[in-house]
């Protein structure tokens, strides 16, 4: 379905607006709402690329954890960040991430890192060291990323916002079957808790928390198929860049 209607959507149409080069569809949302499946279909039928701004808290967390940098030195993180080559490698398909020359995409999903990236990301003078990279790939359009502050802080003018939700009880489910796929162990209730503690720093934090923009469309996909949620989502897009 999704390649049948990857016709019907093309970004070859949509009229370059704002200060950068093609339009920015802005993904934010909690932990297994569906944000990167649906993200990526979105990329995919808009012929757009797909970049998880995650990725990049996420690398950052990985080299902390690596070197041994306590999380709670928060100089020691900024020093860290400023001494760090990040490169996003992206397409519609998929979202790589070389650190200081080294592809660590499929070590960001580690559970050390999803441990404590939260405690990282909340962090202010992270979050604005991390910023500029983030606007320097929305500048050049004809993106989706997803996020939690894409719609809010990164590119407060994205052209579409949509702010994803489910309940616990699926993104648990959704989270723990990604996460087996990876060759991980997940037991439900650990990763339940891992995941509302999670929440609840992103959308308790004082700089840029977890929250729909006031121009964002909610869209709740619990009960939905990637495939109903990502129809009705793309009709919206559609919609809107047209
Ligand atoms: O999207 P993902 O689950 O990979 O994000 C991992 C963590 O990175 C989030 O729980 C959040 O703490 C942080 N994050 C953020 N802002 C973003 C993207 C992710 O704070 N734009």
């Amino acid at each position: 379905m999704v390649e049948e209607e990857s016709k019907m959507y093309t970004s070859n149409n949509i009229l370059m607006k704002k200060n950068r080069l093609g339009p920015v569809i802005a993904i934010d949302g909690p932990a297994g709402a569906g944000k990167t499946t649906i993200a990526k279909a979105i990329a995919k039928l808009f012929n757009m690329t797909y970049v998880s701004t995650g990725f990049i808290y996420r690398a950052i967390t990985l080299k902390a954890v690596r070197l041994g940098v306590d999380i709670k030195d928060v100089e020691s993180l900024v020093e860290l960040i400023k001494n760090t080559e990040l490169s996003i490698i992206s397409n519609a398909e998929r979202c790589c991430v070389v650190l200081d020359g080294k592809d660590v995409t499929k070590e960001l999903t580690c559970p050390k890192v999803n441990a404590y990236v939260s405690e990282v990301s909340e962090i202010p003078q992270v979050r604005i060291a991390l910023l500029d990279i983030q606007r320097a790939i929305a500048k050049k359009g004809y993106v989706v990323m997803d996020g939690r502050d894409i719609g809010t802080v990164v590119v407060p003018d994205a052209d579409v916002k949509i702010f994803l939700v489910a309940d616990l009880d699926e993104r648990v489910r959704r989270r723990v079957s990604q996460i087996r796929q990876q060759g991980y162990e997940a037991v439900e209730n650990k990763i339940a808790d891992e995941m509302v503690h999670r929440d609840k720093i992103d959308s308790g934090r004082k700089i840029a928390p977890l929250k729909p923009a006031p121009d964002s469309f909610t869209i709740d996909t619990t009960g939905q198929t990637p495939e109903e949620s990502i129809a009705s989502i793309a009709r919206l897009i559609q919609n809107i860049l047209e």
